[in-house]
């Protein structure tokens, strides 16, 4: 069938919602990217709580890095719209200063002096 051949060959692309930088759905091995590589931010297209589209689309600030037991890096969106947290696979292609400032923020910026590691 012609339809079938014509989904497999289109590239599905989005405009990032901060950077307006066309961005493949798909990284270069293959994996499927919801956020863009130069500005890690991302949109709510998908309900990650009830599962299935989103009709939020809003835009989606990357806010931390979580790491798994599997020392893979997650990254966490929140929406600027409804507050929904989503965490999603870092790709390979993404931004790694980026990334690395993200990842050393709450180091930077500790809630707490940090003199009083010190005495514990
Ligand atoms: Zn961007
Ligand atoms: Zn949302």
């Amino acid at each position: 069938m012609s339809n079938i051949s014509n989904n497999t060959l289109k590239v599905d692309t989005f405009t990032c919602a901060w950077c307006g930088l066309t961005v493949s759905t798909f990284a270069a091995d293959g994996t499927r990217r919801n956020h863009c590589p130069s500005c890690l931010h991302s949109q709510h297209v998908s309900d990650h709580v009830k599962g299935g589209p989103s009709q939020c689309h809003g835009r989606m600030t990357p806010i931390a890095i979580a790491v798994l037991r599997t020392a893979d890096w997650m990254l966490i969106h929140r929406c600027v719209r409804c507050d929904e947290l989503t965490s999603n696979p870092v790709c390979a292609d993404d931004n790694q200063l980026m990334l690395m400032r993200m990842a050393v923020r709450p180091l930077a910026q500790p809630p707490f002096p940090l003199e009083a590691l010190g005495s514990l």
